[in-house]
């Protein structure tokens, strides 16, 4: 057996420490991210025990920000991206100016260097794009104008950072020798970046858009899961990674833009599904690898400034978002919800804070500030956030996004059916039962299957029916009859479970697919389940006249 397995230590320790204090911040009805943060402090260096490999633990949270970024290309498309590009690039450069100035104030208080206070406060300007994602997604918001302002916002800060991280070092070097160089020695790397990110988009829009496409079709006529799944991953990997390697632009952007041209095609559903799972296991290894770089110490030694560092992500660049798109016209629930996704810092500012140490301008102080400071505002972000879109819930329905439930609240509501998933089974039960005039709302999660029941004229709840609100929002309390036709036989019991814990009196059918699954679903006392093969090989006896 070899012992020294960093990489396979990291993961499991990761993992399996984050799966159990986010059970825990789940069981005490926190957000899990706390959880995987304090798992990280848990498997970090600052504490005792285990320790995990830091450096590893923060190139696999980048899967996560790639596969995560992907995923959010694939409901993207070209147009929804320029549609929002006039107040997401003024936004995020009004905003990043403004928390730089605040960053460069502290910075100038605690005695630091002109460029040290840049790099911090540049460092304090950008948002994490996993924590902003996974808030968008969490709260179904990324499909709705307010969730498009703020990923074009958040593409805007990742393309200025990526100019930052090729201008720092030149600037540090002419503020070094101050007498030769002078600014001209910024301009061959600003030229340079730009055009290598123009060459990346046009690469992408011209060659891209046929090959991935193509490729893709090609695997899905072999017919083979296997090989579909491995190409999704390998576009989503492989143009990250070829996208920073060869133009140097973040893994971000690149997988961003491969996501957007598989979106164009018919095949983005299946691509967001085998990529889920993935994208959500890595995701969490990315909260473990910033609870990892929090020294505890900071909090006693410095914890003046570092209230000032956490006011300023939370509060003085909130104010500022909130401002702008305020001052563009925007309903006060878009301005606060843009505020609130971005009030944090994640992955670009460690990066600006490593580069800063190594150009020798951030002073170490700065550098823990950094970390504190993002483990704080990601740890308090998903509070302010559901406070936010809680809230607001109610003028949002009203105003910018239309009803998030299509005639659901119009139609009288009593004795009425839910049926839960508008897939292959729900739409079949769903025409009949429109055909017949009864009465029923769908819930369903899947944002292209809303569409469809919505372009259908259907009522439906967009959401998860695990969830209860969305239960209560199809009228759950009223109604008589509950059809769950998803596929998973365990998720059915988990939905019956909640929706009878909100009516007693409702009457369950169920879709299972195998032998287990009927068991549980009837042990859990659902009353009905039907599986689908069952009923196959009786429709098929009886056209063979054995039934
Ligand atoms: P199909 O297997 O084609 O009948 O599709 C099942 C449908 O159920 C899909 O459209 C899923 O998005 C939907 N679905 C699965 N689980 C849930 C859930 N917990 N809440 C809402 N919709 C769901």
């Amino acid at each position: 057996m070899p012992h020294h397995t960093p990489l396979i230590g990291t993961i499991v320790a990761g993992l399996v420490v984050a799966f159990i204090m986010g059970a825990i911040a789940h069981r005490l009805k926190l957000s899990p991210l706390v959880g995987y943060l304090i798992a990280g402090i848990m498997v970090g260096p600052f504490t005792p025990g285990f320790v995990a490999d830091a450096g590893l633990a923060n190139e696999l949270a980048e899967i996560g920000v790639i596969l995560l970024m992907f995923g959010v290309g694939l409901h993207f498309s070209l147009k929804d991206l320029l549609s929002v590009k006039a107040i997401a690039v003024p936004g995020a450069i009004v905003q990043i100016a403004v928390a730089t100035l605040l960053g460069m104030g502290l910075a100038h208080l605690m005695g630091w260097t002109l460029m040290g206070g840049l790099v911090f406060g540049l460092a304090l300007s950008v948002a994490s794009t996993v924590v902003l994602l996974r808030a968008l997604q969490g709260a179904d918001l990324v499909e709705t104008r307010r969730g498009r302002i703020a990923v074009g916002w958040l593409i805007v800060e990742d393309l200025v950072m990526v100019l930052a991280l090729v201008l720092l070092p030149a600037l540090a070097s002419v503020m070094n020798n101050a007498e030769g160089g002078g600014a001209g020695a910024l301009v061959a790397p600003l030229l340079g970046t730009l055009l290598k990110v123009v060459g990346f988009v046009a690469v992408m829009l011209i060659v891209g858009r046929r090959v991935i496409p193509w490729a893709l079709h090609w695997v899905v006529h072999t017919g083979s899961r296997e090989l579909f799944r491995l190409a999704v991953l390998a576009i989503a990997l492989g143009v990250a990674f070829g996208a920073a390697l060869a133009f140097d632009v973040s893994f971000a952007l690149g997988a961003f833009f491969a996501g957007m041209i598989l979106g164009e095609t018919p095949l983005s559903r299946r691509a967001t599904e085998e990529t889920l799972p993935l994208r959500d296991a890595f995701a969490v290894l990315f909260f473990v690898s910033v609870g990892m770089l929090f020294n505890p110490s900071i909090v006693i030694e410095h914890p003046l400034p570092l209230l000032a560092t956490i006011l300023i992500i939370v509060i003085g660049k909130s104010i500022a978002a909130w401002g702008i798109v305020r001052a563009f016209g925007y309903p006060n629930v878009t301005a606060l919800t843009i505020a609130a996704s971005l009030a944090q810092i994640g992955e670009f500012s460690f990066i600006l804070a490593s580069l800063g140490a190594g150009l020798g301008v951030l002073p170490p102080d700065a550098r823990d500030l950094i970390l504190a400071g993002a483990m704080a505002s990601i740890f308090l972000n998903p509070i302010i956030f559901s406070m936010i879109v809680r809230e607001n819930k109610k003028d949002e329905d009203e105003t910018e996004e239309g009803r998030q439930t299509s005639g659901a609240s119009e139609r009288p509501r009593i004795g009425h059916v839910i049926l839960v998933g508008y897939g292959r089974v729900g739409k079949l039960i769903a025409s009949r039962l429109h055909e017949r005039k009864v009465h029923f709302v769908i819930v369903e999660g899947d944002p292209e299957r809303v569409e469809e029941a919505e372009e259908a004229g259907l009522p439906v709840v967009k959401g998860n029916a695990l969830e209860d609100k969305h239960l209560l929002a199809a009228g759950i309390c009223e109604a008589r009859h509950l059809l769950i036709a998803v596929p998973e036989g365990f998720e059915g019991a988990a939905i019956h479970d909640h929706a009878r814990n909100l009516n007693a009196n409702l009457q369950v059918i169920a879709r299972a697919h195998s032998d287990a699954e009927v068991a549980h679903l009837e042990r859990m006392g659902v009353p009905h389940v039907v599986m689908g093969e069952r009923e196959l090989a009786a429709r098929m006896l009886t056209l063979c006249g054995v039934g």
